[in-house]
């Protein structure tokens, strides 16, 4: 097994061009070094430096050409011998043509993986890309290879959570299509291979993630296997360091996907799935027809390149019986699937003048009925009117055609989302096994990507919130943390500026005029619609940079990952999510075993939540999230996305850079290069490394530490003294350990 991910390493390099040099320019120039240019149309080209006067440079191209520029137009270009380096890190010259150069030629190479400094980039291959398997994670776990791999990053989580006791966290981000998914499947491959002494859970884990994906997931303009919720995965260990549990939470999964896609969007892989791969006798039983016949599936597309839904099936039931759900069960989650199919066939007609409907009495009717098990006469009556809930007037008012639709839509939103949930709770409870011991746990985070399509609305809204906040927790870890823990401690120290995605957060999240908290004030009231929300949020929000109103109900939003422009027509709709009362009636009274759960599931919901709206749900479990991330130490995954068209071998510079941008990556490679990454303080260095000196280490700690330091000859550029800590650059105390433990 060779390290195919590891190129060359700056061992050897001058010691000028391993250090920081973007401020001596001059030299360099002097040198007639290689160097980037910048073109009209953005791009970078690189040559050589052949002369240069007070203001221009004349720089040789590639193509052997000579061109003057003005020499503010350059930027450094770093020496061969660093060519795809595994580590950003390593680059003497840290820029953006640089760092583009530096991924390009390792995704050429299919290196896929690469750090910069403690995040690790993954490019998305669109390929199968041979670095993974059984003798892949030996050779991480034995340390045999260490170039950059989601495998060493589960590695050290494991190793850490071990060690400290401490809830690890492994958080991957990235846009829509950036590889996340794959990238937590590939973390939980490596996890799974911990083992599980004999209760087979270790076996548990990957299935998950093929029923999840198959119930959640869908052909979207942006990914073909998109998932459509947020999703965290704990793997719980004992002492002895093996898997003893697992615990799943998901995050709102998108309802309206149902009974509604966008041209060219799938709903979820599901419903394909089991109209493709239904054995004939199950097919009989669901009255079951091809994918072309339900009104659900076929306004859009049906099929996915390459992808077999009959063959998917067989994959999903496998995976399905390995989480011991019992035949019976997978039984009913068929019915309830099929029955949600049937309900989109189901039409009305017209009668009377007063433009009421009836429900039309035909296979879609009867079949739907029987499927969540009720009589034909009260789903169609559930259907076409609407009971009213004050006490005076209980008498039933006929629906017309819209609000049928509507309700009828709202049944089927109702009884997917539920059983998307309930297969979430039966997996959690296959997979837990004893006692989940806190401080022994590695979660893996694939929560929600940014998301900017032709119409963006409330679920586009939600996700793009959701990932602010994650953003937030990268931000804060990555940059604002460091920085202030150095400002605190006196530390010497140059700043180095980030945007903050703070406003932004500020305009979904602040307390009564937040957009999550006018929302939620709109929907409950009544006589709103659209255009109030969008005025008072307007009215709330319009000194808010990150927000702009545009015409009608819609309005602009500024994200850390680029502008989005939400058209605010349903939301209030959306955000309401209500159940109407009489449906909740109808399955109660249903004789299908999921249905009537569903709806016992949903009054008790109701009666501890009584008006949650959707956004306000959300945004408490997501600080609920942040709580446990909080309390877990983080390890990034940052998923770049190459080409829009999701193909092999092409990576489109701009693209790749704008997602760099968004993820300050350059300033996080910046932050960690001029850290001081081991700390300590005064008292700490000074019981550790006392024995060392000859000074008395409990009348004077500093004096103490500063003599050690000065007696091992460490320079003092690597480490710096704060009003409270040492702090170290990487590898500095090695050789006091070393001493340290010759002594004892
Ligand atoms: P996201 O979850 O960020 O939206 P996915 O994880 O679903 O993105 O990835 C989108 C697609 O990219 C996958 O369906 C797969 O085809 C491809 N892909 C992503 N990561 C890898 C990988 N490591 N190896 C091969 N293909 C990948
Ligand atoms: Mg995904």
């Amino acid at each position: 097994l060779e390290d195919k991910q590891s190129v060359s390493s700056s061992a050897s390099l001058p010691r000028f061009l391993n250090s920081d040099l973007n401020d001596n320019f001059d030299y360099f120039i002097k040198k007639k070094l290689r160097v980037w240019r910048q073109l009209q149309n953005g791009q970078w080209e690189s040559g050589h430096i052949q002369s240069i006067s007070t203001e221009m440079a004349s720089v040789l191209l590639k193509n052997g050409s000579v061109v003057t520029v003005s020499a503010e137009d350059l930027l450094p270009a770093n020496p061969d011998v660093l060519e795809g380096v595994d580590d950003l890190m390593e680059l003497s010259y840290l820029n953006e043509p640089s760092v583009l150069y530096n991924l390009e030629y390792r995704y050429s190479h299919d290196l896929i993986y690469s750090m910069s400094g403690p995040v690790l980039i993954a490019t998305n291959p669109f390929k199968n890309v041979e670095l993974y398997g059984n003798d892949y994670v030996t050779a991480y776990r034995q340390k045999l290879l260490d170039s950059p791999h989601v495998y060493s990053v589960a590695n050290t989580a494991y190793n850490e959570m071990m060690r400290d006791g401490i809830n690890q966290a492994i958080i991957i981000s990235g846009e829509s299509g950036s590889g996340k998914t794959e990238t937590a499947n590939v973390a939980l491959q490596y996890l799974e291979s911990l083992g599980g002494g004999n209760d087979g859970i270790e076996l548990q884990l990957m299935q998950t993630s093929h029923v999840l994906e198959a119930f959640g997931n869908a052909k979207t303009s942006l990914n073909d296997n998109s998932s459509r919720f947020g999703k965290s995965i704990a793997v719980y260990f004992n002492d002895a360091g093996n898997i003893c549990g697992a615990k799943i939470q998901t995050f709102l999964l998108e309802k309206s996907r149902v009974v509604h896609q966008a041209r060219g969007e799938r709903s979820y892989h599901i419903f394909y799935q089991l109209c493709a791969g239904a054995p004939s006798a199950l097919k009989e039983k669901l009255n079951l027809k091809a994918a072309s016949e339900y009104k659900y599936l076929n306004q859009s597309c049906l099929g996915v390149n390459n992808v077999d839904d009959a063959q998917m099936f067989q994959i999903l039931l496998k995976a399905l019986s390995t989480l011991s759900i019992s035949k019976e069960d997978q039984e009913h989650v068929f019915e309830v699937v099929a029955a949600v199919l049937w309900l989109g066939n189901i039409s009305f007609q017209v009668i009377g003048n007063e433009n009421h409907v009836e429900v039309v009495a035909d296979e879609a009717l009867s079949t739907a009925a029987s499927l969540i098990g009720c009589r034909c006469e009260d789903l169609m009556l559930a259907l076409s009117t609407s009971k009213s809930h004050t006490e005076k007037d209980n008498v039933a008012k006929n629906l017309i055609l819209q609000q049928a639709i509507d309700k009828r839509d709202e049944l089927a939103k109702f009884v997917y989302a539920s059983l998307f949930n309930w297969l979430v709770y039966k997996i959690n409870g296959s997979m837990e096994k004893g006692e989940l011991q806190d401080g022994r746990s590695i979660s893996i985070l694939d929560i929600y990507g940014f998301e900017s399509v032709q119409k963006n609305s409330l679920e586009q809204l939600f996700i793009n919130y959701a990932s602010e906040r994650l953003h937030q927790h990268f931000i804060r870890h990555l940059l604002k943390l460091q920085q202030e823990e150095y400002d605190l401690d006196g530390i010497d120290w140059t700043n180095v500026e980030y945007r903050d995605n703070k406003d932004c957060l500020d305009l979904f999240e602040k307390r009564q005029t937040g957009l999550i908290s006018l929302l939620g004030e709109e929907s409950r009231l009544s006589k709103t619609s659209n255009l109030t929300f969008a005025e008072k949020l307007n009215q709330h929000c319009k000194t808010n940079p990150c927000f702009n109103r545009e015409q009608g109900g819609a309005f602009t939003i500024r994200h850390y990952a680029g502008e989005v422009q939400y058209n605010s027509i349903d939301f209030l709709e959306k955000n309401r999510d209500s159940l109407h009362s009489d449906i909740t009636g109808l399955l109660l009274s249903c004789s299908g075993q999921l249905p009537h759960l569903f709806a016992s599931n949903h009054v008790d919901d109701t009666s501890v939540f009584p008006q949650r709206s959707v956004g306000t749900k959300l945004k408490a479990h997501l600080f609920k999230l942040m709580h446990q991330l909080e309390n877990s130490t983080p390890h990034f995954i940052l998923c770049i996305k190459p080409n829009r068209k999701q193909i092999p071998g092409m990576f489109e510079k701009e693209l790749v850079l704008k997602q760099l941008r968004c993820c300050e990556i350059l300033q996080v490679v910046r932050i960690s290069r001029s850290g001081y990454p081991t700390r300590l303080t005064h008292q700490e260095f000074a019981e550790r490394y006392g024995i060392l000196s000859k000074f008395d280490i409990i009348q004077d700690p500093l004096s103490a530490s500063v003599s050690v330091l000065q007696q091992f000859g460490i320079q003092p550029e690597m480490y710096q003294v704060g009003y409270t800590r040492l702090y170290f650059r990487t590898g500095q105390n090695d050789a006091l350990e070393e001493a340290r433990k010759q002594v004892l």
